[in-house]
């Protein structure tokens, strides 16, 4: 029996809002244990959570970029349950009356577009942090660390539109990037800015009702996203084609041993005895607001890319490659602004650019080299000021010293030389020193010509203009 695979996704992404959500401690990574924590957040009683307008804000950049219906009023609710991560016994979220509802996005597979349904997405808490024993190197205690209780989350829950592990990769990649354009969540997946729930079943091909789903719970990397799935879909087959049924259950993830694993029965909604929050007003959305969001929303990444292509005239290829980040795409254009050919400037940046970043752990505006002087690079190549392979040595040196292209060039007295007379005297030079080549070459040998080429370059320190080098040569040898 051939079995289709069917994956839907709840993903956890922090808002990138200063405090958190219903009070005004910092969401700061990296504090120490339990220095960002107050009676709201620690839950004690009689205080009262005040909503954090700009993570609703951020919430609604995204529903507007996945096209979501935002709703006119939104309520929070109290999901129920006891976990020693949480102090207040429950956790603020929304459940019958979310901000969103009935969006997509579109992930981009072997050239072909396919929409992934987002059935809704809605404002929640944080909770806190436990440190187990192994971890704190005590043994037989687990310590609780409030700073990430309260903590802004949006969660963006799939239809189960997804067909295979790949379009799920796709999917999670996708969400982040629009985030990041969106300037709504960091994308730091080491500090926990996104965490993901897999559910996954199969079905036999052909079949068009769903079968049974497993949900593995607490992912916190693409990685894991992706090995779960694949041992899950595993584990079903083996099931399913032994005759077997697939138990509707919660697993975990080992993420040393790679393995799912029974983590406790499936909860259901009744479980969480979800009520409207008491503490909360619901929260009216009003329509000039999410026009105004609208009217800010950046540029998403895929109409960017068509643009690119569009206007630029560069390739498809390069087009996505460049617009994978906001800040990347940012700086192609700073550098087109200085008026520089599209092309040169994708091949430097996707290329020497897109390396030294990712060498030196660096963002385009740390980046020693500005994006109006790379364009000047670019241009010192193309008027002929410059032999390409200078250009890089130019670069280099740019990177290191976050000098001026021009400056470089004329202080290390690299300007390429395009003066015939003086090329002849090298190629002359070159030739009486190589008489035995000279010989082979005029004998038949024409592959010498690059020899003679590169023992120019040599000695005019790659400066010589490689198409005056290759007239001149083949004139004197012919
Ligand atoms: P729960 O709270 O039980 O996790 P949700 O409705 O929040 O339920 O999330 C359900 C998730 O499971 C959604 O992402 C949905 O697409 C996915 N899903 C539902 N049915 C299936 C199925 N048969 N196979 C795979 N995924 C499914
Ligand atoms: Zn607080
Ligand atoms: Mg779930």
């Amino acid at each position: 029996m051939d079995y289709e695979t069917v994956i839907g996704l709840e993903v956890h992404a922090q808002l990138a809002t200063r405090s958190k959500i219903f009070c005004g401690c910092s969401t700061q990574f990296g504090e120490e244990p339990n220095a960002q924590g107050c009676p709201v957040c620690l839950g004690m009683p009689g205080v009262l959570p005040v909503l954090n307008r700009m993570a609703v804000e951020f919430a609604i950049r995204m529903a507007l970029a996945t096209g979501c219906e935002i709703a006119s009023r939104c309520r929070f609710a109290r999901k129920n349950y006891f976990y020693p991560d949480l102090p207040k016994g429950y956790q603020i979220s929304q459940y019958e009356e979310p901000l969103a509802t009935g969006g997509h996005i579109v992930i981009e597979m072997d050239g072909k577009k396919k929409r992934i349904g987002i059935t809704r997405i809605h404002l929640e808490e944080d909770a806190g942090k436990l440190v187990h024993s192994e971890d704190s190197g005590l043994t037989d205690e687990s310590l609780f660390d409030v700073n990430r209780c309260g903590v802004p989350l949006i969660e963006i829950v799939s239809e189960p539109d997804m067909r295979s592990v790949e379009e799920a990769r796709l999917y999670c990649l996708k969400l982040r990037q629009i985030m990041r354009y969106l300037g709504i969540n960091s994308g730091d997946m080491e500090k926990g800015a996104m965490r993901f729930e897999a559910n996954v079943s199969l079905r036999p091909r052909g079949s068009t009702r769903y079968g049974t789903r497993v949900e593995v719970k607490n992912l916190n990397s693409f990685r894991a996203v992706l090995r779960s799935l694949e041992y899950e879909v595993q584990r079903q087959t083996k099931i399913l084609q032994g005759g077997g049924s697939i138990q509707q259950e919660t697993m975990g993830w080992d993420d040393v041993r790679e393995v799912t694993f029974p983590q406790r029965g499936k909860e259901y909604a009744h479980d969480y005895r979800y009520f409207p929050e008491p503490d909360l007003v619901p929260v009216d959305i009003d329509r000039k607001w999410i026009e105004k969001v609208k009217s800010e929303l950046p540029e998403l990444p895929t109409a960017r890319k068509r643009r690119f292509i569009s206007q630029y005239g560069i390739p498809a290829y390069d087009a996505e490659v460049l617009t994978t980040e906001r800040e990347i795409a940012d700086y192609y254009e700073e550098a087109l602004q200085v008026g520089a050919d599209p092309k040169a400037v994708s091949n430097w940046v996707m290329g020497d650019v897109l390396r030294e970043l990712k060498a030196r752990g660096v963002s385009p505006a740390e980046f020693n080299i500005s994006p109006k002087h790379l364009a000047e690079l670019v241009n010192l190549v193309s008027d002929g000021t410059i032999s390409g392979k200078i250009a890089k040595t130019v670069f280099e040196e740019m990177v290191k010293t976050g000098g001026h292209p021009r400056e470089i060039v004329e202080v290390k007295g690299l300007i390429q030389i395009t003066d015939t007379g003086a090329i002849e005297q090298v190629v002359e030079e070159v030739l009486s020193e190589n008489p035995e080549e000279v010989e082979r070459y005029r004998g038949g040998k024409t592959k010498l010509l690059g020899f003679f080429v590169g023992e120019v370059m040599k000695k005019t320190k790659g400066k010589a203009n490689p198409r005056l080098v290759n007239e001149i040569l083949r004139n004197k040898l012919g």
